[in-house]
């Protein structure tokens, strides 16, 4: 069992995608750091978490939108580089997503956000967003429903394993001398004035000059004035996979919210409900199991000859406003907030790494995080479990 450092430039609480990715970046940069993880690190959301890496709605032109679509474009590089230093392969692949248009409505939307997307042709040096006929859709997808209008294909987005990207990011933790102590709850943070300066744990206190708070969900958790100022929501999501013998298909298939992914060893992924009634409960349930099956059959009728392999639920990490929190917590000197990813912290863990890094060494953002601020004033569209 790794052993409690006395004393580190940063410690991390969490070792989900976020705490880890911030770690590996950290040391990297040269800062000594501790990550503190209450159970085994990447066994909540960002195990569960399907892996699509998207590059957000294309007409959004904001600062939190700018940072997704710079994660999607850095994603090679950055599985790439997880591969080489350790050996373990995230499988990210740009596979694109296909979202099949059923109804007039989102026929419209696809089409207005096919326009919109135009002006990024420059930029990508391609198309970002292609309307598809159901007759083209087909050609490239041929397992699809006859029975749809169109399909928005997404060619920038892709998918990447969770487990393995995970497994990944730990090995690359060891390997930059990042101090991993798990079964390690942090109970408390400890404050000099308005400074942050340590944490208490079960395992004794630690100080250390800067502790990122990147415990997914449970953030809110450890203070009554964090809970205040950064409300996190848990949003249970439920998935099931399918074992299929031959593959039907190569591309994220989407409808709405929930999606098909196809892995590289035959299994189709279904996700995702999205539940914040559940609370921090992770059952599955008929209802949610039986919403998914049924939707994978409506897009993909040859679907019902697969056998389920297995089913799981994880707890999103959600917010009042749906955006995450990033940067400096407002009245804490020292501690620095990254959790409320929400349905984006995969995609987004490489590049609020970055930020966190250097907001903790050099002292600044590479974007503007007003939006993404602790303590901003937000508007309640979902509605929050008690901490
Ligand atoms: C069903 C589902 C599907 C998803 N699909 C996608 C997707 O396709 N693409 C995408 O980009 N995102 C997706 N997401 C969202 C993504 O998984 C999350 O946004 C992301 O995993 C959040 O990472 P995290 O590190 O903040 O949280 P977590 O992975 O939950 O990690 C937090 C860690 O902190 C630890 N911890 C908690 N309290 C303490 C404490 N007091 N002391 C020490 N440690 C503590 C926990 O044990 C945990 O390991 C999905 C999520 C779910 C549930």
């Amino acid at each position: 069992m790794s052993t409690v450092h006395q004393s580190s430039d940063v410690i991390v609480i969490g070792g989900g995608v976020i705490g880890l990715a911030i770690a590996d970046r950290l040391a990297r940069d040269g800062a000594r750091v501790t990550l503190l993880e209450r159970g085994q690190c990447g066994r909540e959301a960002s195990w569960a978490g399907a892996g699509i890496i998207q590059s957000g709605s294309w007409h959004r032109r904001d600062p939190l939108v700018q940072m997704q679509r710079d994660s999607v474009r850095d994603y090679a590089n950055f599985t790439a580089d997880l591969r080489e230093r350790t050996g373990i392969d995230p499988e990210y692949e740009c596979c694109g997503t296909m979202e099949l248009l059923l109804e007039d409505q989102q026929y419209r939307m696809a089409r207005s956000e096919f326009k919109a997307a135009a002006a990024y042709e420059k930029e990508y040096g391609r198309r970002v967003i292609e309307l598809w006929t159901p007759e083209q859709a087909r050609s490239f997808e041929s397992a699809i429903t006859t029975d749809l209008l169109g399909v928005k294909y997404d060619s920038t987005a892709g998918q990447v394993r969770s487990p393995r990207l995970l497994r990944a990011l730990q090995q690359a933790c060891i390997q930059s001398k990042v101090n991993i102590v798990e079964q390690c709850e942090v109970k408390g943070l400890i404050q000099e004035k308005d400074r942050v300066t340590g944490v208490r744990t079960v395992r004794g206190s630690q100080s250390a000059g800067h502790v990122v708070l990147a415990a997914g969900v449970w953030s809110a958790r450890l203070d009554q004035y964090v809970a205040a100022v950064m409300p996190t929501i848990p949003v249970r999501g439920q998935m099931v996979l399918l074992n299929l013998p031959t593959p039907l298909f190569a591309r994220v298939l989407e409808r709405g919210r929930t999606y098909l992914v196809p892995r590289r060893d035959g299994h189709v992924l279904l996700g995702a409900t999205q539940e914040p009634e559940a609370g921090f409960d992770k059952d599955l349930t008929a209802g949610g199991v039986a919403a998914l099956m049924s939707m994978a059959l409506r897009l993909v009728p040859g679907l019902k000859d697969a056998t389920v392999a297995t089913m799981w639920a994880g707890l999103r990490p959600g917010t009042p406003d749906s955006r995450p929190y990033i940067g400096p917590v407002p009245g804490m000197s020292g501690l620095i907030a990254a959790t409320g990813h929400f349905r984006c912290g995969l995609t987004l863990a490489p590049t609020t790494a970055r930020i966190v890094s250097d907001l903790i060494l050099r002292g600044e953002s590479p974007y503007d995080l007003a939006r993404c601020l602790p303590g901003r004033p937000v508007e309640n569209r979902l509605t929050a479990a008690p901490a």
